[in-house]
């Protein structure tokens, strides 16, 4: 049986640097080549070249080597104007989650103020019931509003990938939608898309809390043995 690639759990880590061919035995360096020399024919293409590049810069320019030490630079939304700015688009679509509502108008404006012309588009966008992806009454949100009995929209990430497609955004920032949701969007997208808020219901959207936290006493469950 073929050893799992687990980068996550490696003891070398070695692909940063030189001696990149000297990694462990499962190493993906050594073990996947020709997938790896396939994937770079990719990067051969101009627009992704472009892309790949400007990427690349972005990274570096949120750091600055100060005397005490390498330093970060830009939050993210920072990280999302710049980055839009250096591959030129003009128009940026925000597809995001009717949670988020407050977060997205906040986003709207930013990106408005930097000179992008925005299309924002809601999960909830054309009201369409939940019964229309087969949910069932007890498998709704219960709250004051919705629950069993009560009309619940259903959330569309096709529909707001389709409608930015329609409008011909270059971009699409991601703002809270949730996991499956966000993979649908990504799946139907035509522009590429970034994550701005990574929906975390408990974690104040900072999901990483939770990998943080897991060590410690309250949150150690997260840790559990149990198949799901
Ligand atoms: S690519 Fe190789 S060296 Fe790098 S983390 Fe993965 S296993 Fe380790």
């Amino acid at each position: 049986m073929t050893e799992n690639i687990e980068c996550a759990r490696c003891d070398k880590v070695v692909c940063g640097s030189e001696h990149s061919q000297e990694g462990p035995s499962n190493c993906p360096t050594r073990t996947k080549s020709e997938v790896i020399n396939q994937a770079l024919r990719e990067y051969d293409k101009p627009e992704i070249m472009e892309f790949a590049r400007q990427a690349s810069i972005q990274e570096s320019e949120c750091y600055m080597n100060l005397p005490e030490g390498l330093t970060t630079r830009y939050p993210r939304v920072e990280e999302v104007v710049q980055f839009a700015g250096k591959m030129g688009y003009k128009k940026l679509g925000i597809a995001f989650c009717d949670g988020l509502r407050g977060e997205a108008e906040t986003l709207n404006t930013i990106l408005e103020r930097r000179g992008f012309d925005v299309v924002s588009v809601c999960c909830k966008a054309g009201g369409i019931p939940k019964e229309r992806i087969g949910i069932k009454d007890e498998e709704k949100i219960v709250s004051k509003f919705s629950g069993p009995g009560n009309w619940e929209s259903m959330c569309s990430p096709i529909s707001q990938a389709e409608i930015l497609n329609d409008e011909g955004t270059e971009f699409n920032v991601l703002v809270g939608l949730c996991v499956g949701h966000d993979s649908l969007f990504f799946k139907y997208s035509q522009a590429p898309v970034t994550v701005l808020v990574a929906k975390d219901r408990v974690f104040g959207h900072n999901p990483v809390a939770g990998l943080y936290l897991s060590p410690s006493v309250y949150y150690r469950k997260l840790r559990r043995k149990e198949a799901v």
